[in-house]
């Protein structure tokens, strides 16, 4: 018999343990804890679409309409009017001939990837992907290599590799556009140059980019013109469309793929229809003029806390993204730096191992459209001050 609390002891010395916080309500971007309320940098509602109005309503009125819970997959009871209507905006937006929905964006990669390789094919990931798409990979049976995190030359020996070891395989790159705890971006055309140049698909994570980079926010593979050379965009309605839900587009041959093939699109229920029609709802707001304000509103913000944060934390002063990793190294001190940043009224979380690697712990700040200039300038008063 294994003794978890054994695991769990060790967890704790290492100032790996991790624990569950309480959240009572949400104002905007200050959440109330318990009876105190910090002001929330730990949120990945970039937009501060999860509170708007006509988001909310839409969830509401599907709900009237097709009841709570989707009741089976998609397979067995249906689509509803919409999942089609999301799909449907979703492939424009992006600029696909398709899409597809799942339950969540971890589900879309594990279910993606798995459907395009298996056995006897190859796929390589970027060393700080994302663990849905370490998981996929992992259960994928293909043949997994790893290369360091945006090194293009690594990358070709591995293809390189493939290429010989594998000469009947299928090879599958698969790395994100904005990363998630770092913050920076992929280095998007020069991989699609390698993988053009070795016939592999490419599979792009967009989940903190979609919403937030790119014309209308459609993303960094739309920004950089790409969308006809990447085979595989994936996003989230869980982060700037403030909603729940994950979602895969590209070829009609693709989602008939996955519909045939992703398993945990096939043997899931199906994602609720009141997420599926916030998320159209949200997208009307992202290609709309409040979108384009609430984008500019969140790059200002991004920009006021990267110019006072210049000091102490941030290696660039042009910040790509909305998410800002204040590197601390030991978990302990990271920890003790989000606590006390918590008393201090800051909800700021410290990312450790095996999020990051070990000795890489920080804290991640993720900013939002929402957040007023005065909490922005009160952050990073109290981080500068910790940090002196
Ligand atoms: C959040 C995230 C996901 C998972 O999306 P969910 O909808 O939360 O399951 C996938 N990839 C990246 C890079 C993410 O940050």
């Amino acid at each position: 018999m294994i003794h978890y609390d054994q695991i769990l002891t060790r967890l704790r010395e290492q100032s790996l343990f991790r624990e569950l916080r309480n959240i009572d309500e949400i104002q905007g971007p200050v959440v109330k804890m318990g009876d105190h309320t910090v002001v929330n940098f730990a949120s990945n509602d970039y937009l501060g679409l999860s509170q708007h109005p006509s988001v909310k309503a839409a969830a509401k009125t599907a709900i009237d309409r097709f009841g709570v819970g989707s009741s089976a997959s998609r397979l067995v009871s249906g689509s509803q009017f919409p999942h089609r209507q999301f799909e449907e905006d979703i492939a424009a937006f992006k600029g696909t001939e398709s899409a597809l929905l799942f339950s969540t964006g971890y589900a879309a990669a594990v279910g993606t990837i798995c459907s395009l390789v298996g056995r006897g094919d190859v796929i390589i990931l970027d060393k700080l992907a994302h663990a849905c798409l370490i998981d996929g990979a992992k259960l994928s049976g293909a043949y997994l290599r790893v290369f360091p995190h945006n090194n293009v030359t690594k990358l070709k020996h591995h293809l390189e590799w493939a290429q010989s070891a594998y000469p009947q395989g299928r090879i599958l790159i698969a790395t994100e556009s904005v990363f998630s705890m770092d913050g920076d971006l992929g280095d998007l055309a020069a991989i699609v140059e390698l993988k053009n140049q070795f016939r592999a698909l490419l599979f792009v994570d967009e989940a903190h980019a979609t919403g937030v980079i790119g014309p209308q926010g459609s993303g960094l593979v739309n920004a950089l013109g790409l969308k006809q050379q990447v085979e595989v965009q994936m996003g989230t309605l869980s982060k700037a469309f403030g909603v729940s839900g994950g979602f895969i587009c590209g070829s009609r041959t693709l989602i008939q793929l996955l519909v045939n093939r992703a398993r945990s699109f096939i043997y899931s229920t199906a994602l609720p229809s009141a997420c599926a029609a916030a998320g159209s709802a949200a997208l009307q707001i992202l290609c709309s003029g409040e979108g384009d304000a609430l984008r500019s509103q969140l790059w200002n913000n991004v920009f006021l806390l990267a110019k006072s944060l210049v000091t102490v934390a941030w290696k660039s002063p042009q910040p790509t993204s909305a998410i800002f990793p204040v590197i601390i190294g030991d978990e302990a001190k990271a920890l003790r730096l989000a606590e006390s940043l918590l008393a201090h009224g800051f909800l700021v979380p410290a990312i450790r191992y095996p999020t990051v690697a070990r000795g890489a712990a920080r804290i991640r700040i993720a900013m939002s459209s929402s957040h007023a200039p005065e909490q922005i300038a009160a952050l990073s008063g109290a981080i500068v001050a910790s940090r002196s």
